[in-house]
């Protein structure tokens, strides 16, 4: 983490710093940012933020009774605790994304950032694994991906880590940018473009120029790595102009990526898969679903592009720590098996979760269990009903939906299944009920939904009572 003497973090501040510091101590060393007090330590610079609803100001007294070394502070903030070493800044929150960015730049790591709309966190984790075969790798913590947590991820960097995989998210327009050249990152990812913010972005196109802005701050000779499935992404990039020298590859299906998996094996503990170069042995990625297979290609190319040998990203490969299972395989009381993926949903993810169920074998029938897709705007009902048409009878014995959007899933999978067959609920205590009853110990559930959805309820109801 970053450990400097106030005196330099007044110079890394740079024209943030608008006053002269009160009580300080040029010669005192922080070691730590932090905007939370519960995180604070003995030696902790705080950065108080300002929020909606919450002024962190008000917390500073907190901070500096938990040993809060000094804080940063909003020169139109009334009253710093008495005594507290303050550097005035013309807002915090930029001040935390300068101070983040002075220290990348005087670090020597090397970073890649990667965004799009699913498997941020998932291809962040694979990137992590490859390179962390062969160099000292720091990666995002958790889901730290944005304005705020990506500058805390850069300041948690030592001296000692050569690479930094950081996760970027964004919402609307012009957040990757902001994001990207407060990284500066040597390699980007774009893993791929779905239908996530689409209410407020409002088509797809928009969503691809959105995630392209990452090479807005890639320095010269960076690599950006892309998904080769999308003809969105190449559409933008041909509108961005593009930093000079920058160098491109492409992963995914197509026929002219320069990184395509040949001949997927999906297996009980995960997915085995070939590359279409002879210099890699068959990789093995303990995920399950040919997503993942296609995110592991963008790990694949990173590890190809800083010098890690073939053996190398296989063992990095197979030895993944994922941040937190998504598509979490669980098996109940009595046995029955739940595809645990209620963390959340969106069209593109939904169709990936399917499409692996009906994949899997050995088991006696399949359920699902679907829930809203939430933030989809004016196109909800459109993506609802499509996922209600992938539903078939011959591949997924039962359809059981909650909310008011899943109804829709519901409606139009009830006209392609006999009767009974499709549920629909707004009640998840009768859902899980039911459903219970049902199901057989050799059957297999898939619980798929929005964040807000909480459908875990439904996994934790079904794996105690089946
Ligand atoms: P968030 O925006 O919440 O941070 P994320 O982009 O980090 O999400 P992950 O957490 O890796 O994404 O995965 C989220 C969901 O997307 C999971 O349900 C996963 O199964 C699905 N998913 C992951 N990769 C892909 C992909 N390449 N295509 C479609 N769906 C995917
Ligand atoms: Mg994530």
């Amino acid at each position: 983490m970053i450990s400097r003497s106030l005196a330099e973090i007044y110079e890394m501040l740079g024209a943030q710093a608008v006053s002269e510091a009160t009580n300080i101590q040029p010669g005192v060393r922080i070691h730590g940012v932090s905007t939370d007090t519960r995180s604070i330590e003995p030696g902790t610079l705080f950065v108080p933020l300002v929020g909606e609803r919450f002024d962190g100001h008000a917390y500073a007294a907190e901070a500096y009774e938990r040993g809060a070394a000094a804080a940063i502070w909003q020169h139109d903030r009334p009253h710093p605790p008495e005594g507290m070493p303050i550097i005035r800044v013309k807002d915090t929150l930029t001040a935390l994304q300068k101070l983040a960015n002075a220290y990348r730049r005087q670090l020597p790591v090397r970073i890649v950032g990667i965004t799009g709309s699913n498997g941020k966190t998932t291809t962040k984790d694979l990137v992590a694994a490859v390179l962390g075969s062969t160099y000292n790798v720091h990666k995002t913590k958790g889901n730290f991906n944005n304005h705020i947590g990506l500058p805390l991820t850069l300041l948690q960097l030592g001296e000692e880590t050569e690479f930094a995989v950081v996760e970027m998210g964004m919402s609307g327009r012009g957040e990757i940018e902001l994001l990207s050249k407060l990284a500066e990152p040597e390699a980007a990812i774009i893993t791929m473009i779905g239908e996530s913010h689409l209410l407020q972005l409002g088509s797809r196109e928009e969503i691809a120029r959105a995630k392209v802005e990452i090479i807005s701050g890639m320095p010269e000779g960076a690599l950006f790595i892309y998904n080769a499935d999308e003809p969105l992404i190449e559409m933008a990039i041909q509108e961005a102009s593009l930093p000079q020298g920058l160098r491109c590859v492409r992963f995914g299906r197509s026929a002219d990526a320069e990184l395509q998996p040949t001949g997927i094996r999906m297996e009980a503990d995960g997915a085995y898969f070939r590359m279409n170069r002879p210099e890699y042995p068959e990789l093995f990625i303990p995920l399950l679903g040919e997503h993942n297979v296609i995110n592991a290609l963008a790990a694949v190319a990173v590890g190809e592009a800083f010098g890690v040998s073939p053996s190398a990203v296989a063992a990095g490969l197979a030895s993944l720590q994922m941040t937190s299972m998504r598509i979490e395989k669980l098996t109940g009381a009595t046995g029955l098996t739940v595809l645990n993926d209620a963390y959340n949903a969106s069209p593109a993810s939904m169709r990936a979760a399917l499409q692996l169920t009906e994949q899997l074998s050995g088991f006696g029938r399949k359920y699902v269990v679907l829930g809203d897709m939430l933030e989809l705007g004016e196109h909800e009902e459109h993506y609802h009903r499509e996922i209600g048409r992938l539903l078939a009878p011959e591949r997924i014995d039962g359809v059981f939906t909650f909310g008011r959007l899943g109804s829709l899933i519901a409606e139009e999978a009830a006209k392609a299944y006999p009767s009974g067959a499709v549920r629909a609920y707004d009640d998840k205590e009768q859902l899980s009920a039911e459903l219970a009853v049902l199901a057989n110990p050799e059957d297999l559930v898939l619980v798929k939904g929005s964040r807000g959805m909480r459908l875990e309820q439904v996994v934790n109801r079904l794996l105690a009572e089946s």
